[in-house]
Formats: C-alpha cells, structure tokens, sequence
C-alpha cells in the first residue's frame, strides 16, 4: 500500500519566533498513522529547531534544497551531509522555483538527487510544466523529461526512497488549481513512466504528491482521486489551520 503524504513547503518563510508559533499550532495535533505521513519544510536556520519541537510527534521534517557536491569551497551552499546532522529525513529537490529562479538543470537536480540518496535521505522530486507547455499540449513531454533527466538516474532499490511530486508551474502560488482530473491525469502517466522504467511493483509503490494551490476547500477532491496520494503544499502550509484541515483531508 501506498504511503499518502502531506508535506508543507515553508518556503522562504518564517523566522525563529514564527516557526516556534507554527509549530506548535501542529505538534500535538497529528496522530501518528502508519499509512500516512506529515512532513514540514523549513528553512535551513529552522531545521534542527523543528526537529527539536517535533521529537514527540509523528511530523517529520524536509529540507527544501541541498547542494550537489558533498562538501568545499561552495559559500553559501549546504550538503547532504550537513543535513544529516540536524535532524532533516526528506529533501526537496527540483522545485519549480529552484528550477526557474536558480537555473538548476536537469543535470544538477541528477546529481542533488544522488547526493541525497548516498546520504540515506527520501527525496521528494518535483516535477510540472509552465502554462506555455500545458497551452501547447506538450506538457507530458516535458515531465517524461524532467523524470528521465533527473531521476531515472537512480536503481529500482533507490526509488524506494522517492517520493515524487507534480506541481503544474501554473498552479504554484497563483490560486488557480488543476482540476483533480488534470491531476489524476498526469498522476496515472507518471505512474506508467515508472512501470516501463521500473517495473509493475515501483509504479504501485510510489507516491505521487499533487502541489499548486493545495487549500482546505479543495484538497479533499484532489486527494481522492486513484493516483494522487496527498500533497506538496505551499502557502497554506503556513497556517496551523490551514495545514491541519488539509492533513485531515486524506
Ligand atoms: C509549492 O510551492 O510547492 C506549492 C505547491 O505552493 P502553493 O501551494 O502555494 O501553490
């Protein structure tokens, strides 16, 4: 059986008081579930602070990005093996924003992506066309792409350890959603990629996270269709509230 997801993606959000505030609008408040998983992420700063609010809760935490190199002269920039340390299980990689804001290539998102599983972590792999590609039809192409160019990579062992998550460009922040269809649609394509990549049993046992305008109102409607197994969530992650109904959705 599938694990369904709730992921929150804090983005560039939240100093050390607010996490500290947000935080403890959700410990207490998930149950642990073992078909089921709640997972925040942070910034970098926040990271091993949330680990230490969450010790007694079943959330775990996410970083957002991480470098591809393991470690040296990169100012600025975190490893894998930084992150082990400070209490982070997921890492996002190949965000749209990474993606368009900070030019990570197919082939730097590869290599994040084994950085982070040398260093024992789930990833979370973001994929989604722009609205120019979904206009031009070709939005199925560009996914099959960004998967073969950026994670197929990995052996069928490793997958075991991903978790992937479709978020349309045009839906990320704009409050315009795909409708549960779209989202199905792209959900059962990506699942066969990974059955004529993998095999029957790595199709059936990966989830496949919806993000884009994920809120209380519609979650419900996004998540019961057969292959969206939960959702990346951005904005309305940042209210305790907000996150909770859409956790209490799946
Ligand atoms: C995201 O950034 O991953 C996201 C889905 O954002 P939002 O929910 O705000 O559209």
């Amino acid at each position: 059986m599938r694990t369904k997801i709730v992921a929150g993606n804090w983005k560039m959000n939240c100093n050390l008081s607010e996490t500290k505030l947000l935080l403890e609008g959700l410990a207490g408040k998930v149950e642990a579930n073992e078909n089921q998983k709640v997972i925040v992420a942070p910034p970098f700063t926040n990271l091993h602070y949330a680990f230490e609010c969450l010790k007694d809760s079943p959330i775990e935490v996410a970083a957002q990005n991480i470098n591809e190199n393991e470690s040296g002269a990169h100012t600025g920039e975190i490893s894998a093996k930084m992150l082990k340390g400070v209490g982070a299980t997921y890492v996002i990689i190949g965000h749209s924003e990474r993606r368009a804001i900070y030019k990570e290539t197919d082939a730097t998102l590869a290599a994040k992506t084994n950085q982070a599983i040398k260093e024992n972590f789930k990833v979370m792999f973001c994929v989604g066309e722009e609205l120019e590609s979904r206009k031009a039809e070709t939005h199925f192409e560009v996914v099959k792409s960004q998967l073969e160019k950026g994670l197929f990579q990995l052996s069928e062992l490793e997958m075991k350890n991903v978790v992937i998550a479709y978020e349309p460009v045009w839906a990320i922040g704009t409050g315009e959603t795909a409708s549960p269809e779209q989202a199905q649609e792209m959900h059962a394509y990506i699942r066969k990629l990974l059955a004529n990549k993998y095999n029957a049993e790595t199709a059936e046992n990966t989830s496949i996270l919806y993000g884009g305008s994920v809120k209380p109102n519609n979650a419900k409607e996004i998540f019961g269709k057969a292959d969206v197994d939960g959702g990346l969530i951005g904005g309305a992650s940042l209210k305790a509230e907000d996150f909770l109904a859409i956790v209490n959705s799946l």
